[in-house]
């Protein structure tokens, strides 16, 4: 689709980019990149068969499966149009466990027998490719010797070109699944909790007096923050290279203290960058919209027109690779880690979700009508049930090694899951819940039309920095999650706990009104329970301050510091039942994520702490050391006695972390996916790290700056 889409919602943007529900304007405008690499709906009118057109757009309207006596029609356009586009090859790309894409790539062509080459794309090809998928992680779902995977397309995301200078390949967004049909990747329970909550909203949405929804959709934002250095650093640094953050540096003199570098001016190679990366995305039809500088100097963030979750996730991906492939062609390189640099802000993605129906109504907006905020009102309190019956589901869907530098450790947000409504909405559910209204109503607020009712706030108002789950005036920011990290699981686990809340309100209704009561006061008694049975999740102040740790505790609220403490809530009796029931994912499925994610949290550690360890015995500690020789050396080798003294005094202690780190890794435990394995790594190896990295931070500032061999914070960070 080559259309910008405007902010507001569309029914068009919540069911896809445009590739789906092409009911509108399907026309490609002249001198517009939108899209121009997507094979999109317009494209597909274009160059489909009028009947075949029809017939896909009707089912990815209804999200049935498809005819596959469509595919070949569809492969043979989509074949054309991509060699029309330059594309030599193709590939299924899918996301396996580990949270980024993976691609294989085919050649279209093939020998025709007379020594040329045919281009040849079959509507099997398309809809299913088999890829050696022996190393990719499954957790177990997969005996290794058994290694066949399925990659199944999805029609509902738009297949696209990626250009490069050399040629081209067509992309084709799909699903990825074992032989027995488990799903080993982040799109297929996405899409299945994406329908599980459309049934059950639109099973609310019948009671609640609507018959005109078909479907419901789930929406994403991602505001995504990144790093940029200059790729000389980058390569100068083995840490960075190796695990994407620096495993050593101290504090450089000048911090974001100043707050100078915020939303500051855009540095010229940084914005030529930027527009580039932007002018990419669109031609591959991701709607950026926002980009400023960030909080820590050298930081930034991009954020696109919210989508579907499932087109979002999708073009989130794309995000994190073509900010990274771009930033190469100027000198840069993107760091993608939660925490490049110590002592300086990390790096998280705010997951803005809402939920909408097929004929445009955002489910989490105060309307203007007292109808359209029951709506709200039923739904919004389902997700604060939701976010307090599995904080620590949400909690474990953001946890990775890179984030333990951020939640558990006195950075924004705190590991501890709370909801932030704003003083008004907040208000208002406190006067339902003591049944009565407020007095005052200051204009910016609506009526709702009934008396006991209070007025909502129209607009979300006041902002919470701090809060991890906040309220924006029509969407839910989860601020959790890593700026490394896929939208999958975080918004399945959202949708799936949503359906669940949902549903149990729903059934409070139905009781309801089948008891003879009206809707409004229906409505306005299951909000008023769900708000005092749960009202221990919202909290509206600084989520950082220590007397917000000890009250949380107070409230029972769980603090999940660290990727151990909080991994095994993936697969708690809990979490198995309302994934089992809502069949998004099967027990077996949910340990197959577990294991994956628990080994990735181990492995992640053990490289950082074997680069570590090899940086410092063969970088730092030598350098450490020929500045001994050479203090020891002065004065005819009788020193500088001050100086001698503090320097071998360091050299002493490094050399006792170091021993001590090694220790600690060749100790390592040997089941990689067990979770004492994970505490060990977690108190031992990273405690060992952390020491290391404390003496060498000390030598980096006594050492003299020709013998250092790390380029420094300053320079990294500053140099733009
Ligand atoms: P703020 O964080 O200040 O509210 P914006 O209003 O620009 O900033 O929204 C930030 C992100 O939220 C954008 O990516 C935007 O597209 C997304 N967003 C807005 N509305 C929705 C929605 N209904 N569902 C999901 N994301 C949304
Ligand atoms: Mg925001």
């Amino acid at each position: 689709m080559t259309r910008i889409r405007q902010q507001n919602v569309t029914a068009a943007q919540w069911s896809s980019n445009g590739g789906a529900l092409g009911a509108q304007d399907l026309t490609i405008p002249e001198n517009n990149p939108f899209g121009q690499n997507v094979f999109s709906a317009a494209v597909q009118k274009e160059r489909l068969p009028g009947d075949v057109f029809e017939k896909l757009q009707t089912t990815l309207a209804g999200g049935e499966a498809l005819d596959p006596s469509l595919a070949d029609a569809v492969a043979e356009a989509m074949k054309e149009w991509a060699l029309e586009n330059g594309a030599t090859h193709y590939t299924h790309m899918f996301q396996p466990l580990t949270g980024s894409t993976a691609e294989k790539h085919d050649s279209f062509f093939e020998p025709s027998g007379d020594g040329g080459t045919i281009a040849d794309f079959s509507g099997k090809e398309l809809i299913q490719g088999e890829p050696d998928a022996s190393s990719f992680p499954t957790g177990g779902v997969r005996a290794t010797f058994e290694a066949r995977g399925y990659t199944a397309w999805d029609p509902t995301s738009p297949a696209f070109i990626l250009e490069n200078p050399n040629g081209a390949l067509l992309c084709i967004p799909t699903a990825f699944a074992s032989w027995t049909g488990e799903a080993l990747d982040a799109k297929i329970p996405l899409l299945r909790s994406m329908d599980a909550l459309s049934r059950s909203a639109i099973k609310a949405l019948r009671l609640l007096g609507d018959e005109k929804a078909q479907r419901v959709f789930t929406t994403v934002g991602p505001e995504q923050e990144y790093f940029l250095i200059d790729e000389q650093y980058y390569f100068e640094r083995p840490d960075l290279v190796t695990t994407g953050r620096t495993l050593f540096g101290a504090k450089p003199p000048k911090g974001h203290e100043l707050d100078d570098h915020y939303f500051g001016s855009i540095p010229e190679r940084v914005l030529a960058y930027m527009l580039e990366t932007e002018q990419e995305l669109a031609k591959l039809g991701v709607p950026i919209k926002t980009r400023h500088n960030e909080v820590a100097p050298a930081q930034y963030e991009v954020a696109p027109i919210f989508e579907n979750s499932n087109v979002g996730s999708d073009h989130q991906q794309l995000v994190m690779q073509i900010l990274q492939n771009v930033a190469r062609r100027y000198g840069l390189v993107c760091l993608l880690h939660e925490k490049p640099f110590a002592g300086v802000n990390g790096s998280g993605k705010h997951n803005n979700w809402s939920m909408g129906t097929d004929t445009g109504i955002n489910l989490l907006e105060p309307g203007d009508t007292p109808h359209e905020n029951l709506l709200f009102l039923f739904f919004c309190s389902a997700v604060i049930q939701a976010v307090n019956t599995h904080q620590q589901l949400l909690r474990a869907s953001v946890a990775n090694a890179g984030q333990d530098h951020r939640l558990g450790a006195n950075e924004a947000p705190p590991a501890i899951i709370s909801i932030f409504l704003g003083a008004e909405l907040e208000k208002a559910f406190m006067a339902i819940e003591s049944g009565s209204g407020d007095a005052a109503t200051p204009q910016a607020y609506l009526e709702m039309g009934a008396s006991v009712l209070p007025r909502l706030p129209l607009h979300g108002g006041d902002r919470n920095r701090t809060s991890p789950f906040a309220f924006t005036g029509n969407k839910f920011e989860f601020r959790a999650l890593g700026s490394s990290m896929s939208l999958g699981m975080p918004n399945t686990i959202l949708n799936t706990i949503a359906a669940e809340a949902i549903d149990t309100l729903g059934d409070k209704l139905d009781a309801a009104l089948t008891g003879g009561a009206s809707l409004e006061e229906a409505v306005l008694n299951i909000v008023k329970e769900t708000w005092t049975a749960n009202k221990r999740i919202v909290f509206s102040g600084d989520n950082y301050s220590d007397e917000w740790h000890t009250e949380a505790e107070e409230r029972g609220l769980a603090n999940l510091r660290q990727s151990p403490d909080a991994l095994p809530w993936l697969v708690e009796p809990t979490t198995v039942a309302v994934f089992g029931k809502y069949e998004v994912l099967s027990e077996r499925e949910l340990h197959s994520r577990y294991e994956v994610a628990v080994e990735q949290y181990i492995t992640t550690i053990n490289i950082e702490a074997e680069t570590a360890a090899s940086i410092a015995r063969t970088m730092l500690l030598p350098a450490a050391v020929r500045w001994l020789g050479t203090l020891e050396g002065v004065n005819g080798g009788t020193g500088i006695a001050r100086l001698t003294e503090e320097t071998s005094g360091l050299v002493d202690q490094f050399t006792d972390a170091i021993f001590e780190l090694e220790a600690a890794n060749i100790n390592h435990p040997e089941n990689d996916s067990d979770i004492g394995a994970a505490k060990y790594v977690q108190t031992e190896v990273f405690g060992a790290m952390g020491k290391v990295r404390e003496i060498a931070d000390r030598l980096e500032r006594i050492v003299p700056d020709d013998l250092w061999p790390l380029p420094k914070y300053s320079e990294i960070l500053f140099i733009k």
